[in-house]
């Protein structure tokens, strides 16, 4: 009896504090919202959860030297190795942003572009070393019009012919930007189904780090077997600090919070529905890339593969962006 009423009074004991750890997570606050986002990053995005859920910074001064487009930085700050990751999907980006190339039987798709100063020696030397051939290149997705991801664009159109892909609303993001852009060519809608040969990757219109960014779908293969890779636009939530670029009458902080919160929850679903199990990001600080490139490396037959990470955990990491998102509102609100 004592023993039975040691496991009730546990058992109270541990409802009790997931309750109360529950009833913080859904509060509408800051708070609340911040704990939420935690919860959902665990152990798995410790990095997307630090840098979205951080208090903002105060707004950059516009027009002031922030602004101004950074000399070419030297190769010494931002090179580094390409990595094959799936048997159909490699690494070729720098050591701040991610290239994704997947290979297909007609040819290659390149997602992100990254700088004008490095595709060449990183998306085209690094295709190279892998033993790719760029001149395959088909398509560029460019998911949305920062120079980051952008900005070799023009590059890989003029030298191998690819077709470069964004959405209307980030190709004319591009036509307002100072940097050297590709000619504007295919536009990609809401869903639309890219096919090269055997593969097929589905892009999704998921507004709210710029108004068009794209998020992909990517099937990809671990020798042999079948995942799906979500790969989420665009994660910042750049309106907060670059206020002159985002913030109008008509678009205040709550519409980009909102817009950006709803394609969250959009992308979650639709990665669900898909499967995915994968997450990539264009930017190797928030997929732990730095982390799971080394881990690849020194994988042995039969261990897991480090950017497996399940449904659920693909789930977590657009909760993570959403969560945040929810604090960033209440905090840019007041509350
Ligand atoms: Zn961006």
């Amino acid at each position: 009896m004592r023993k039975r009423l040691g496991v009730a009074v546990a058992i109270v004991l541990v409802l009790g504090t997931v309750g109360a750890l529950a009833a913080q997570r859904g509060q509408d606050t800051v708070q609340g919202h911040v704990a939420a986002a935690k919860a959902a990053a665990g152990k798995d995005y410790p990095n997307l959860f630090a840098r979205l859920c951080a208090p903002p910074e105060p707004p950059a001064p516009a027009g002031g030297a922030a602004r101004q487009a950074p000399a070419v930085p030297d190769r010494s700050t931002w090179h580094v190795e390409p990595a094959k990751v799936f048997d159909n999907l490699y690494f070729v980006g720098q050591s701040e942003y991610s290239a994704w190339a997947v290979t297909t039987s007609a040819g290659i798709i390149v997602i992100d572009s990254i700088f004008g100063y490095s595709v060449e020696d990183q998306v085209v030397g690094g295709l190279r070393k892998l033993g790719l051939d760029p001149t395959q290149i088909k398509y560029v997705i460019v998911s949305h019009g920062h120079s980051d991801h952008s900005g070799g664009a023009k590059f890989l159109q003029e030298t191998f012919g690819a077709r470069v892909i964004l959405s209307a609303a980030d190709w004319d993001l591009l036509d307002r930007a100072a940097e050297p852009r590709p000619k504007r060519d295919m536009v990609a809608t809401d869903g639309l189904k890219l096919t090269l040969g055997d593969t097929t990757l589905t892009l999704h219109i998921t507004p709210g780090h710029t108004l068009g960014t794209i998020s992909t779908l990517v099937p990809v293969r671990d020798n042999g077997q079948p995942h799906v890779a979500a790969a989420w636009g665009g994660t910042l939530y750049n309106w907060v600090r670059n206020r002159a670029a985002y913030i109008t009458p008509d678009r205040p902080d709550r519409f980009w919070f909102d817009t950006y919160i709803a394609s969250a929850r959009r992308f979650r679903d639709l990665a669900a529905s898909a499967g995915a199990d994968v997450v990539i990001s264009n930017h190797t600080v928030y997929d732990e890339s730095k982390t799971k490139i080394p881990a690849l490396a020194k994988r042995k037959p039969g261990d897991p593969h480090p950017y497996v990470v399940g449904s659920d955990a693909v789930g977590r990491y657009l909760t993570v962006a959403e969560e945040c998102a929810r604090a960033g509102a209440l905090r840019a609100s007041g509350n």
